[in-house]
């Protein structure tokens, strides 16, 4: 296990539901099993949205039920509704995701409705996650930056993850959706939420549209991170916000966080060659640089 930070490896989510190429189920099983081998704790296998908007994720159940027996991992699911809730307890679900857009605009694509709508039609379904025994979580889409309304209000991004947790989620992610953060937003937001809400795993997702994915990851494990989402070989994108790309790439920092003296559990050379694979697999180059360039050592170079 991990040394302080669990790592969650979102390619077969985040990584391919904006791919041209439509994979297969056994493609995307692959996919979750070589991460598996790696070492990877917890995966992100799937996300119960209609197919009509994300095609890539219509076998979602036939993928989350094979990629449920695989041993060793966390299988996490997406959700953005009761359908979808519905859907991923059907399929045996035991930790879910729901999603929540920080401005109007942002949830409007992505959910149809307003950022309060959506809390509050999320409410039913923390009840039901007792009964079912399923573990919630609250991920705020946009936290640092929205490609429609611009500059985000931080205080209105906690507001949410507070009603994320008083109706009983678990963790609360802060997801830069489209690449704006800068490091400092993320140092504030962690520092804010670890003193807001003790006793809360907080989880950083980053993509990295503007080339500053690791940075941002280097400010949220130094300020306390518990959970850093990533995605092999950095695919992915969003449908719904345009010029967005991929998360930032596991390869990078699984290395940057053993340089750094945090032991992830992941073997590098395994997941280099996952990554190497997956990126034949999507027909398309992927813009993590571990793969090209190679790991430079076996062992950590010591820390002064
Ligand atoms: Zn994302």
């Amino acid at each position: 296990m991990s040394d302080g930070i669990i790592l969650c490896d979102v390619a077969p989510r985040d990584g391919i539901q904006n791919e041209k190429i439509m994979l297969s189920s056994a493609q995307k099983l692959e996919l979750i099993r070589r991460l598996a081998a790696a070492g990877m704790p917890w995966i992100e296998v799937a996300s119960f949205a209609s197919p009509k908007w994300v095609p890539q994720m219509a076998d979602a159940e036939e993928v989350f039920r094979a990629a449920s027996q695989i041993p060793g991992i966390r299988p996490i699911v997406l959700v953005l509704n009761d359908r979808g809730y519905d859907r991923a307890v059907a399929a045996g679900a035991h930790y879910i995701r729901l999603v929540v857009a920080s401005t109007d605009t942002m949830n409007q694509k992505n959910a149809n409705a307003l950022p309060e709508v959506t809390m509050a039609a999320y409410r039913p379904i923390f009840e039901r996650a007792r009964r079912d025994n399923v573990e919630l979580t609250g991920t705020i889409a946009t936290s640092f930056g929205c490609p429609f309304e611009g500059a985000v209000d931080p205080d209105r991004v906690l507001r949410l993850a507070a009603q994320f947790i008083e109706a009983g989620a678990a963790e609360v992610d802060f997801a830069d959706t489209v690449g704006m953060a800068v490091p400092p937003q993320i140092e504030r937001i962690l520092m804010r939420a670890r003193k807001e809400f003790p006793g809360v795993r907080i989880g950083i997702h980053v993509h990295n549209t503007r080339n500053l994915g690791l940075a941002n990851a280097y400010a949220a494990v130094r300020a306390g991170a518990d959970v850093l989402d990533a995605s092999t070989g950095g695919a992915g994108g969003c449908p719904f916000a345009p010029k967005a790309t991929g998360n930032i790439p596991m390869d990078d920092l699984v290395f940057m966080l053993e340089g750094m003296g945090i032991k992830t559990g992941v073997d590098l050379d395994k997941l280099v060659a996952t990554s190497r694979w997956f990126e034949e697999l999507l027909e398309h180059p992927l813009p993590a640089m571990l793969p090209k360039a190679g790991p430079c050592w076996d062992s950590p170079p010591p820390l002064a």
